[in-house]
């Protein structure tokens, strides 16, 4: 939708999406979250909708929406329930991958059936000793005739278990140096010697799968080397940060708002010494900061991804974004904790959820702590004296 379609049409599917959102998906969550049960109903629904290939090329059966219009869907999924929306962005994250790097012939065969949702994706990165540092990663394939066999292991890889396979970064050849030289992704479908291991058990980010997953002499036609070239891993996965950064603080910033807006009403519902809640000054204190912690999100989302559409480096700005939506999404969710008070505590409330969900946005797409570093070598580089 992002050249052809007006800004109408993307603003009438960020409504359809917030329908469903209200309708379909607040409903439930609680029941799978609390079940830990992946949301087949839910990712059907998905499906339909057209989620699946929201950043999908049109010219490829996608919709095309620009950053900023996909940034609006997923705050408006996270602001109810942030798992789900796990489950399309990984799967996008691949997608935008094999659209920017992939082989004309890799693109025909991938991503229509990507945006139908029929083949569903996710990112295999981390591995147990790597995680930061990527270039420290054991996976090694092989060439053999016209095939990689691929020996290693993964961890933390959400949508392995049920999604159809992943992109996999290896090791092509594990003593280049720089290390990133060597390094290379694969679409590995699933198959022999493609394990996935078991479903993590996690704090948060229930219901969705994210699993362990090693190779053991796992054959992948050579075929499937994204983009043909070897040793482009590395750069392949670093060009996809703008974009996966975008998403992260769009999820925090949904978070955040989510919170705050279950705080709003049960401050005005909660009574104590004769008066609703939110008239206490403690109390307006706390929902005065989390709102501006929700606008100043959602206004540097925005600014981010309007660069990004407007294809303008925004690595700096992305990674703003990235930090001011998840610590939103932390500080609101605990703050709405404090709200709630002893009934934040009770699953019988969504509020344990958000607190739950919150942290991994802190975490997922670059920590914190490497995105500050990252801001702050941007500014200096900048501003030069
Ligand atoms: C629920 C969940 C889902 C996930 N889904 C996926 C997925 O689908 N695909 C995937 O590939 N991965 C996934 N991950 C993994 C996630 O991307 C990593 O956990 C993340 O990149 C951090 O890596 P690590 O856990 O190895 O931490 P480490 O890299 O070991 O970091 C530990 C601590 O050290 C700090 N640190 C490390 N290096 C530096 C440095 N240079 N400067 C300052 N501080 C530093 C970090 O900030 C952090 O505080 C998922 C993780 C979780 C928890």
């Amino acid at each position: 939708m992002s050249e052809n379609a007006s800004s109408d049409d993307e603003q009438a599917f960020v409504d359809a999406v917030e329908t469903w959102v209200e309708k379909e998906l607040r409903p439930v969550a609680r029941k799978f979250d609390l079940a830990d049960e992946y949301p087949h109903e839910v990712v059907e629904q998905m499906k339909e909708l057209g989620l699946f290939g929201a950043t999908i090329g049109e010219a490829y059966g996608g919709l095309g929406l620009s950053a900023w219009t996909y940034a609006r869907i997923v705050v408006k999924v996270a602001s109810v329930w942030m798992a789900p929306s796990g489950i399309f962005n990984s799967h996008l994250i691949m997608a935008s991958a094999i659209e920017r790097n992939g082989t004309e012939a890799q693109k025909q065969d991938y991503l229509p059936r990507m945006a139908r949702g029929e083949y569903r994706g996710s990112i295999g990165l981390t591995e147990p000793n790597a995680g930061s540092d990527l270039q420290a990663i054991r996976t090694v394939a092989k060439a053999d005739g016209d095939d990689y066999v691929v020996n290693g292991s993964k961890t933390w890889i959400t949508n392995s278990l049920h999604g159809h396979g992943t992109l996999l970064l290896v090791k092509t050849d594990p003593t280049a140096e720089p290390r990133h030289k060597g390094m290379s992704l694969l679409l590995a479908d699933k198959g022999p010697g493609f394990n996935v291991v078991g479903k993590l058990k996690k704090m948060g980010y229930r219901a969705i799968d994210t699993c362990e997953l090693t190779f053991e002499n796992y054959r992948v036609p050579r075929a499937k080397l994204l983009g043909g070239v070897e040793g482009k891993g590395f750069v392949q996965t670093a060009g996809g940060l703008e974009l996966g950064r975008i998403n992260v603080a769009s999820r925090g910033a949904g978070i955040a708002e989510g919170a705050l807006k279950l705080a709003l009403r049960y401050a005005q519902e909660r009574e104590a010494f004769g008066k609703p809640i939110w008239q206490h000054q403690a109390v307006q204190l706390k929902l005065a900061d989390m709102a501006t912690q929700v606008e100043g999100a959602k206004l540097l989302i925005r600014q981010a991804a309007t660069k990004y559409d407007r294809g303008e480096r925004c690595d700096l700005e992305a990674a703003m974004a990235k930090l001011a939506g998840s610590e939103a999404g932390a500080a609101c969710a605990q703050e709405a904790m404090r709200i709630f008070g002893g009934y934040s505590y009770s699953v019988e409330y969504d509020i344990e959820r958000f607190y739950r969900d919150a942290m991994l946005m802190c975490i997922g797409e670059g920590t914190n702590e490497i995105l500050r570093q990252v801001i702050a070598k941007q500014l200096v580089d900048r501003n030069r004296i």
